[in-house]
This record gives C-alpha cells, structure tokens and sequence, in this order.
C-alpha cells in the first residue's frame, strides 16, 4: 500500500527510510534535521535526496522548516506502518523461526516495505498481539487501537482450556527436557490438568510438566 509514487524502487525504501528515521526521533523526543538525513543517506547524492525530500513534501508526508524535517500526516501514517511491521516481522523471525536478533533487525528492513497492514493484522494476531519488538521497542497500532476482533491463533499452553486439543507451535525457550518428552512444534496435544501440575497427553503418552514450561510452548488450539 503505497501512499506516494516514486519512480524507482530505490527512492521509495530511502524515502521509507527517511519516514522511518523520523518516526525513531520522535520516540527519542527529537526532532530530525536536513543535517542529519545527509549523514545517514552518505550513499545516496545529495541532489538525488534533496528531489526525494522535496517529493515527500508536495506528497504532504513530510514538511522542511528552518532545516527540520518534520513528519505530518500521511507520512506519520506510512512511518507508523513502516515500523509496526519492522517490529512484527522481528518478532516472527526470532520468536517462530528461531533466527538470531541480528539477522533479524536486517531482514526486517526489507520485509517493513511490502507489508500491508491486513498482512501486519494477522500477523498479529498469529503471534497473540506482541507489544514490543524483540529488542524492546513498542509495536505501534496503526488504528490507534488495539484489534482483538481476530482471536489469536497461537496461545500458550498455560491459557488452553482443560481438555482441548491442540498442535504446538512454537516453544519459546526450547530445552531438552521438553523435547526428550517428544514435546516439539507440530506436535497434538491434549491437555488433561492444570494443578498441581500440567498434565498432558500425546497419543497415548501423558506427560507432566512444570508450570514455568507451560508458558513457554506456544498451541494452536483446536475445539474439545
Ligand atoms: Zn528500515
């Protein structure tokens, strides 16, 4: 969903960049100056980002006053969206995917730009509405609220109703213990009890577990 139209790819992620620059100044009660956006874009000619920059403003994304660049309007919008989806797809590469934070952050910068907000929504949803990045950053809500009209797909094991099926998912701190049980992602499961302890079946297996784990293991829960 893109709100400005640039000729090339190229000036719409520096753009995006710039927008998403922004956004980071504001959470850091700080404001963004031509300066500044020089420094960070050294590999784009400073003709080339001045034609940028003043495409963003006849776009009503951005407005230059006294060498600030201020964000406004449709340019909060895309920096919101921008970042909510940095943020999320950081969350499902580490969370589900198991990539390291690192590589993380990088892929993310390119996925932010192709993300839609229907596909950030379900994203979201997918992963229980995450409020912050894996690096501790709040995930904005593009709506301005929160949506809980889906119903998460994934809960954790501790939230399921006693006697649902459900298939695991993801384990967010996967140990040896949990897996020499056969505890693992695509597995069924069924819980049977809560307290004293966590009480599972797996096919004709019933397994205890430790309360701490059952936080841990992320289900896609089934009906009774
Ligand atoms: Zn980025």
């Amino acid at each position: 969903m893109k709100t400005f139209s640039f000729h090339n790819r190229d000036s719409d992620e520096t753009a995006d960049h710039i927008l998403e620059f922004l956004y980071d100044k504001i959470e850091k009660k700080k404001q963004g100056s031509l300066d500044s956006l020089k420094k960070l874009f050294k590999n784009v000619s400073e003709i080339e980002l001045t034609e940028i920059l003043e495409t963003m403003s006849s776009e009503g994304l951005i407005s230059i006053k006294n060498e600030e660049v201020l964000l406004i309007d449709n340019g909060t919008k895309r920096a919101e969206l921008l970042v909510r989806g940095h943020r999320l797809a950081q969350r499902l590469m580490v969370d589900v995917l198991g990539i390291s934070p690192e590589n993380a952050n990088n892929v993310a910068h390119y996925m932010e730009h192709v993300l839609d907000a229907e596909t950030l929504d379900a994203i979201s949803a997918f992963m229980g509405y995450p409020e912050f990045s894996p690096d501790g950053k709040p995930i904005p809500h593009t709506s301005g609220k929160k949506i809980f009209t889906i119903r998460p797909i994934l809960c954790k094991l501790s939230d399921m109703e006693i006697g649902a099926y459900g298939t695991i998912r993801y384990i967010q701190n996967p140990v040896d213990s949990l897996s020499q049980f056969g505890i693992l992602p695509g597995e069924m499961i069924r819980l049977v009890q809560k307290r004293p302890s966590f009480i599972l079946e797996m096919g004709s297996t019933t397994i205890a577990i430790d309360s701490a784990f059952a936080m841990d293991i992320y289900v896609h829960q089934k009906s009774k």
